[in-house]
């Protein structure tokens, strides 16, 4: 026999049908409120219609099961039963609440109605039964205006008007200086105000009226602003919302009855104390509306101590069972405490750190538990800047968020706008803090980038050039803000109908993109002071102290590497302060910008024949050897992966007339011809152009002197007792011929050294996987390449065919589409180029079994790439330095989820045996 389908949950009283672990069928409210009436909170009791019935509704043209009201009937009676009083019921009403509850917390849907039940009988019946008049006309008022609001969509803001017309005519300021006879007279206002909105009379009979509420929940699912909501936070394959009926406790019966909401622990500091508010003789929507100011909860000691007591109980009891901090909602009723909500309590990233390096010493969680409870965006609060929380409130409240662009770079900065990066630089000489506005940036712009506090791009993904450095840097970057219009030539921007000119005060959100006219304050990072500016009274800081601590944790745990993607010796010093075991990337081509060496590179392309080029070369050489000899000392012992020259030629080149004109003064040749060159090198798709490995198989002098300052910076310093490992990486590959090509010329160049200075320094030679057929052909290139490096920003951008500058454009849409639920330039396509990933692990590996693979794309340093990495069998992640505690976090986490996965897969079999 088919069993038949239970759509209804009753919970209360001590009992219920159903527990926490029931969330997707009950929805977060649903089963929470199941779970504290199974542990003895008390909670007024009610009935759950299950998300599948919203499911159903959406999947049968919007019909409901046709069993379900006769399952409701049976639970309200039951209800009935447990209250002792009857829905609709003249002498002894029972009256409910009515709330809408997904498996996850979402504004957004329907809010709640209270006081369900009543009408112009039962509200005698209710002012009976409770001795009190005055409390059952306004629980009728504020019932008209709620249903009218939240079921039938009439405006709060046309009760508001009636109820202010009363209030005149008896010249009454407070709405709790209204009389029952003049609250009888808004009950009457109200009624014509949802008659003139709705076209009909206000429904009467008490079961109808629950009828259109549960009607309103489910219809609420899909509202735009919910819908956008479930978008936005990335909330897929939810059933639906389930509908919680629930017995009302009224907190506006007198001075022993209030409401209140309140957080098991400070959700912002995290500190272990009891944290909230409530408000006496009212009820929940008036401590949300801010109508009135409520108290701070420790009051509550002073008004209710034994109310108090009670509800202290119940929070370390809720602590204890859920193992979190948690954020409830309770209710007061002539000295009877109930709770009405529990779930876990969002926090800020110092909250949840704290929160949960707390609850281990606490004995209430596990390390693992504690590493799991922990986002990659909370320990980035740690590691940069914030605005003052009431400072951006302020900001946001007083309508200065200008626009929103990608969160490329995390923190959060203020500063003057500049729109060059020449200006950036004079401007911080001059002690001024700016902010670098520019439709994109070039390697060009970087001595401004880093002099900027921030630098806020119109055009450009996440992983523009803009992007790409300032992670490096760990500075504050927002990129492809599509909304600003900027002209260089002005020195201004437009945006949302404003002009800001060059000297502005702008503040930019790398977290949330959000871009804000005007300074809003921001606070530094202890974290980033202890560890890399090894500051001692940093080191002091609790902050800082539970910081390295949690990071240990994850060391323990994680099982691959993280390295770290550095072009400059400080930058690899920060990151290896940060944790990184190595570096995976060192992009070669950064180190051409500084000072003087971009007329040595400039001299190089401009060359006519091989000794020009040559020439040329031997200058940049001790440039790069210097650099390296300071990479390898910072990185002393551990592994160091140096990329050949990847970009294209024009970019080292003016593309302006005054530059070209420059360039040929000091390269005592004509701007013509400057002109010339930068013109043959035009591409019309650079990126697939002359670049990566392209360029040493036409120019193998660039690869020979490259790998010349290599090792012999690599021999240098071994001479001074430093480890070095150096790993010789061929960009942009996409065939075995290419690799053994260039293989041969670094062996060749690199063996002469050693041999001649009879050094004892090893290093690898090995290849990055970016080209699609790269991948497809590891079996053959791992034959001499001796590790592969997965480069996914570009093999995102070929595999997909999305140029990773322009992207921005359509990716919006693609988005709001659900083609793709994340930016494949930020988070790795798992069901295509991570299976590329795959692919090339397992192919090279077919060849070399211990082939060394990493990933050195952006990629590298996002939690969810980084675990898809773990199980591909990566043996390292290598991102910017900022983002290392991140990766390793991540890692680790990806080890606790293999562990429980596991787990649960042995409980299943042993459940079949
Ligand atoms: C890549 O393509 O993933 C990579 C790391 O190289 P780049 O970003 O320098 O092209
Ligand atoms: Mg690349």
């Amino acid at each position: 026999m088919v069993k038949k389908a239970k759509y209804v949950y009753a919970f209360g009283g001590g009992k219920a049908d159903g527990k926490a672990s029931m969330k997707a069928l009950l929805g977060g409210k649903g089963a929470n409120l199941a779970e504290m009436s199974n542990i003895g909170v008390p909670v007024p009791p009610g009935f759950t219609i299950t998300t599948e019935v919203c499911d159903y509704f959406y999947k049968h043209g919007k019909k409901k099961p046709a069993s379900l009201d006769k399952e409701i009937d049976e639970h309200i009676r039951k209800l009935e039963k447990k209250m002792n009083a009857r829905l609709g019921d003249k002498g002894n009403p029972l009256l409910v609440s009515v709330r809408s509850g997904a498996a996850v917390s979402m504004p957004g849907m329907m809010d709640t109605v209270l006081n369900l039940g009543i009408n112009d009988d039962t509200v005698e019946g209710l002012a009976k039964k409770t001795g009190n008049e005055r409390m059952a006309w306004d629980s009728y008022r504020r019932f008209i205006n709620m249903f009218g609001d939240v079921v039938m969509g009439v405006d709060h803001e046309h009760y508001e008007e009636a109820l202010s017309k009363v209030k005149k005519a008896y010249k009454r300021k407070l709405d709790t200086e209204l009389t029952t006879k003049e609250l009888k007279e808004v009950v009457a206002e109200y009624k014509k105000v949802y008659k003139k909105h709705v076209g009909k009379g206000f429904p009467t009979h008490a079961r109808e009226q629950l009828g259109y509420a549960i009607d309103a929940v489910i219809g609420s699912w899909n509202i735009p602003r919910a819908v956008a909501y479930r978008q936005i936070n990335k909330l897929f394959g939810l059933k639906g919302t389930a509908v919680n009926v629930q017995a009302m406790a009224f907190g506006n019966m007198g001075d022993n009855s209030g409401t209140g909401v309140a957080f098991t622990r400070n959700p912002a500091s995290g500190e272990n104390k009891f944290f909230g508010e409530y408000l006496v003789n009212a009820q929940g929507e008036d401590v949300v509306a801010g109508i009135r100011t409520p108290e701070p909860i420790s009051d509550l000691k002073r008004d209710m101590p034994k109310i108090y007591k009670q509800l202290d109980g119940i929070r370390l009891k809720l602590e204890r069972h859920y193992r979190d901090m948690q954020d409830v909602e309770f209710t007061i009723q002539e000295g009877k405490l109930f709770m009405l909500q529990t779930r876990t309590g969002k926090r800020t990233g110092l909250a949840a750190i704290k929160i949960a390096v707390d609850m281990v010493k606490e004995g209430l969680i596990s390390e693992e538990e504690a590493l799991m409870r922990i986002e990659g965006d909370h320990l980035n609060q740690m590691l940069f800047p914030i605005f003052d929380l009431d400072d951006k409130a302020k900001a946001v409240a007083d309508g200065r968020v200008l626009t929103k662009g990608l969160p490329a770079g995390p923190g959060a900065a203020n500063g003057q706008i500049v729109f060059t990066a020449d200006d950036a630089e004079a401007w911080a000489k001059a002690g001024k803090k700016v902010i670098l506005v520019r439709k994109e940036t070039s390697p060009e712009d970087v001595s401004g980038m880093w002099a900027a506090q921030a630098i806020l791009t119109s055009t450009g993904g996440m992983t523009s050039h803009a992007a790409v450095v300032a992670r490096g840097w760990g500075k504050c970057c927002v990129a492809g803000c599509g909304a600003l219009e900027i002209d260089y030539t002005t020195k201004q921007v437009k945006v949302a109908g404003k002009v800001l000119k060059e000297g502005a005060a702008i503040s930019v959100d790398g977290s949330t993109g959000e871009v804000i006219e005007g300074a809003v304050k921001t606070s530094d990072s202890p974290v980033i002071d202890g560890i890399v500016n090894n500051n001692s009274r940093a080191k002091q800081h609790p902050i800082y102290k539970m910081f390295v601590e949690l990071m240990k944790w994850a060391d323990n745990v994680r099982e691959i590497k993280v390295r770290t993607n550095a072009d400059s010796p400080k930058d690899a010093a920060n990151a290896r302060a940060l944790g990184a075991q190595g570096i995976g990337l060192t992009r070669t081509e950064h180190m051409f910008f500084e000072g003087d060496r971009i007329w040595a590179i400039r001299e190089m392309i401009l060359a006519d024949d091989l000794a020009g080029r040559e020439t040329a070369l031997a200058k940049l050489l001790p440039y790069q050897q210097k650099d390296f000899e300071g990479i390898f000392e910072a990185m002393n012992g551990l592994p160091v992966t140096i990329r050949l020259l990847d970009p294209p030629l024009h970019e080292f080149l003016p593309h302006d007339e005054a530059g070209q004109a420059e360039m040929a003064k000091r390269l005592a040749t004509t701007s013509a011809k400057v002109k010339a060159k930068v013109d043959a090198l035009h591409e019309m798709n650079p990126m697939l152009g002359h670049r990566g490995c392209r360029l040493s198989i036409t120019y193998p002098e660039i690869c020979k002197m490259q790998v010349t300052a290599i090792i012999e910076a690599a021999c240098n310093v071994a001479k001074d007792k430093v480890k070095v490992l150096p790993e010789i990486m061929i960009p942009l590959i996409g065939t075995k011929q290419e690799f053994d090509i260039l293989e041969a010329v670094v062996r060749e160049t690199a063996d002469a050294i050693i041999k001649a200075r009879k050094a004892r320094v090893k290093y690898m030679v090995g290849t990055m996987m970016e080209i699609p057929r790269a991948t497809l052909v590891a079996d053959q290139v791992a034959e001499k390449a001796e590790f592969f490096s997965f480069g996914t920003n570009d093999l995102t951008q070929m595999t997909l065919g999305y140029s990773r500058d322009d992207v921005g454009s359509f990716l919006p849409d693609y988005i709001s589409k659900e083609i793709f639920r994340e930016d494949p330039f930020a988070s790795i396509d798992q069901g295509g180029v991570g299976q590329l990933v795959k692919l090339g692990v397992e192919r090279g590996r077919k060849t070399r079994k211990d082939l060394k693979c990493g990933v050195c794309g952006e990629h590298g340093g996002e939690p969810a790439s980084v675990k898809f990495f773990v199980g591909a069998g990566l043996n390292y992640v290598s991102c910017s330095p900022y983002r290392v505690p991140v990766a390793r976090l991540a890692a680790a986490q990806a080890v606790i989820e293999k562990k429980g996965a596991k787990k649960k897969v042995a409980k299943k079999t042993a459940k079949k045996k």
